[in-house]
């Protein structure tokens, strides 16, 4: 005997029923009491199913692109006056430029019930969710996604204010974290840096360290004296008065301080920048876990918000299931992918061989990858200027950029109808345009003599933003889908514009060998900053885990996981067992939680390029992949290249660059 079937009509009704049930938790996770008769508003507010709830989504799909598209060109158009090159600003301009029209729109939609209409209606999924029926999710279901998404938030404003003054408390630390370069000594009172050099950390004494490599006869003394200084920073035992302080001499190595001497004091000294009492001189005070407050202050933030992101209530989900919409486990199985390749252990020979000596923690940094023989920048520059007297000049020579990037005549010619150019006062970006209409603008930097070929790199590199942003607007099904999966993508696909600049202004392709020394170069890149990501998750999870610790836990716990990471995959081939190097990056403190893009996005880029190699043309295929719009980075890349993203095409790449 059969057990009774429900018919046909009935399962409709039990699955509208269990969708209405769903869509009422949704609503009620971030209702009010404000807001007002919960139960009435449902079921005033429920939409059955079938052609009124097209039309309904296909109502707020073309109003959110009014509203969306009107409030950035409002934007676009007040910035107008600081962005480009037209005059002089006025003191009302930045003003202007601060101002977003678009800040508080999410709360009035909350407010006016709009939002909670689209919660009540359509399904607010979770990554997991995503994820497990991505295969048969429809085009109109991610886009319904989505529409959802952007009220799967609502965080009152006092506590997103909360989040913002952790943030820029922590800004504000960093960026006025400076080393004076010249008050390093060493035991015999013996300065290796110039007078006047001032280095943020850790950007600035990152730099400094590479560029250190080109000193043949104090480099090594300098990179590990900069080593030291970083491990101090980490470890909190810098003392505190020789931060940003030219008065005082330092030795990182022992940690004494003395008083500078008055020559040897720079005219620019910061005002508030003393020279101790002599006796506090003897044991000067560390900075005792400041660096941790700033971390902890994001930390009590993040956790304040907590609460009113029911569909990510952690930072760290926030930052793999909003951010990047990857699993973490699954970008951590990335990154460790690359961390534990053999390859390491057969580039970091390689780099041995070129440094002819052991290697050491500032290895981290090597960057003597470049290629020999290029070009010399002033030929550059003498070319580009020539040919692009101003802006109009770079917009009037986009269609044939286009063409020789192999885009058929027409679609180049539709593209260049579709991108304006603008004169920038900065390096140059690319502004999307966000409804149909209104076009993104390319803003690029022309000097009084003509583009220079920093400029027009640039250029390029936003031209591939322009084109991909073109294509997921006009070119798409769903404009809720517009974009990319994440910024990583972007990137990606301005990337294959950028590496092709030199060819554009007529020069061959470059060689074997420069190519083989790219892909090594950014094959250690990955590696270097794997790491780092590994040591900014781990330390998030232990303070979720340990809530009620103290700064100094927070600083011994940070050490730890510097120290495990490292001597798991850095001290094989650099050395120096227990080194807490891994846990100075600046973004630690200042933007938690983002550095998992950086690797990412390497991986994505060549994931792209490989797939551009193998279908031999660039333009049909970058249309393609750019026609696929704001997906899960996983069906995006598959769509792209028939595999979800993946450390293959990077390792695959160094491979053969290591076997030639
Ligand atoms: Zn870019």
């Amino acid at each position: 005997m059969v057990a009774p079937v429900l018919t046909k009509a009935e399962l409709d009704a039990l699955k509208r029923a269990l969708i209405e049930q769903h869509g009422v938790d949704q609503v009620a996770a971030l209702w009010r009491a404000e807001d007002g008769d919960l139960a009435a508003f449902a079921r005033e507010s429920f939409v059955p199913e079938g052609q009124e709830l097209d039309a309904v989504f296909a109502r707020f799909e073309a109003n959110f692109e009014q509203l969306d598209g009107h409030l950035l060109e409002i934007g676009r158009e007040l910035r107008r006056p600081s962005d480009l090159d037209v005059g002089p600003l006025l003191k009302v301009d930045p003003l202007f430029a601060a101002y977003d029209p678009g800040a508080h729109v999410t709360e009035d939609l909350f407010r006016n019930q709009l939002a909670f209409v689209v919660l009540l209606n359509f399904p607010l999924a979770s990554l997991e969710q995503k994820v497990a029926r991505a295969q048969q999710t429809s085009r109109r279901g991610w886009a319904e996604m989505r529409l959802t998404g952007r009220f799967g938030r609502r965080v009152p404003a006092e506590v997103a204010q909360s989040v913002a003054t952790a943030g820029a408390a922590a800004e504000l630390y960093i960026a006025q974290y400076n080393i004076w370069m010249h008050h390093l000594v060493d035991g015999s009172g013996q300065r290796l840096f110039p007078k006047g050099l001032r280095l943020i950390t850790h950007w600035n004494l990152r730099d400094e360290l590479k560029a250190n490599y080109a000193d043949q006869k104090d480099g090594l003394a300098k990179q590990r004296t900069i080593i030291r200084v970083m491990e101090r920073i980490v470890t909190q035992s810098i003392p505190a008065v020789v931060i940003d302080n030219p008065r005082v001499d330092w030795d990182p190595e022992t940690n004494r301080v003395t008083l500078a001497p008055a020559e040897s004091i720079e005219d620019n000294a910061p005002a508030g920048a003393r020279a101790p009492k002599p006796d506090d001189l003897a044991a000067p005070a560390p900075e005792a876990d400041v660096r941790y407050a700033k971390l902890w202050g994001n930390f009590k933030a993040a956790r304040g918000a907590d609460p009113y992101s029911p569909a990510a209530p952690t930072q760290i989900a926030r930052a793999f299931d909003l951010g990047a919409e990857m699993p973490e486990a699954r970008i951590q199985g990335l990154l460790t992918e690359v961390l534990a390749s053999p390859l390491v252990a057969r580039v970091a020979a390689l780099i041995q061989q070129k440094l002819g000596r052991a290697l050491e923690p500032q290895e981290l940094w090597w960057n003597g990858f470049v290629a020999r023989g290029s070009i010399p920048e002033a030929e550059l520059d003498a070319k580009t200027r020539a040919r692009y007297p101003n802006a109009a000049a770079f917009a009037k020579d986009i269609p044939r950029i286009l063409g020789e990037l192999g885009f058929a005549p027409e679609r180049a010619k539709y593209l260049a109808e579709r991108i304006i150019v603008d004169p920038s006062r900065g390096a140059g970006h690319a502004q999307q345009a966000a409804r149909r209409g209104d076009f993104p603008h390319l803003r690029t930097r022309v000097e009084p003599d003509g583009m220079n070929y920093k400029g027009y790199n640039i250029a390029v590199h936003e031209l591939g933003h322009n084109v991909e942003q073109v294509f997921s607007l006009y070119d798409i099904d769903h404009t809720l889908l517009a974009g990319v999966p994440n910024t990583a993508f972007t990137e990606a696909l301005a990337f294959v514009f950028q590496a092709k600049d030199l060819e554009l202004l007529g020069y061959p392709k470059p060689d074997a060998e420069s190519e083989r020394l790219r892909v090594l170069n950014d094959f250690w890149m990955t590696f270097e900053i794997a790491g780092v990501a590994l040591v900014d998750i781990a330390v998030w999870h232990w303070m979720y885990e340990h809530p009620k610790a103290s700064l100094s836990e927070l600083r011994e716990a940070t050490m730890a996981t510097a120290r495990d990471v490292w001597n798991r995959y850095y001290a094989p081939v650099l050395g120096s067992r227990d080194s807490v190097l891994l846990g100075i990056y600046s973004h630690m403190i200042n933007y938690p939680l983002y550095l998992f893009n950086y690797p990412l996005g390497h991986l994505i880029a060549f994931q792209i390029e490989e797939q551009m190699k193998k279908a031999g043309q660039l333009g049909p295929e970058f249309e393609r992949m750019a026609r696929q719009g704001a997906i899960l980075p996983d069906q995006w890349m598959q769509g792209a290249s028939g595999a979800p993203v993946s450390a293959g095409p990077l390792l695959r790449a160094t491979e053969a660059a290591l076997g030639r």
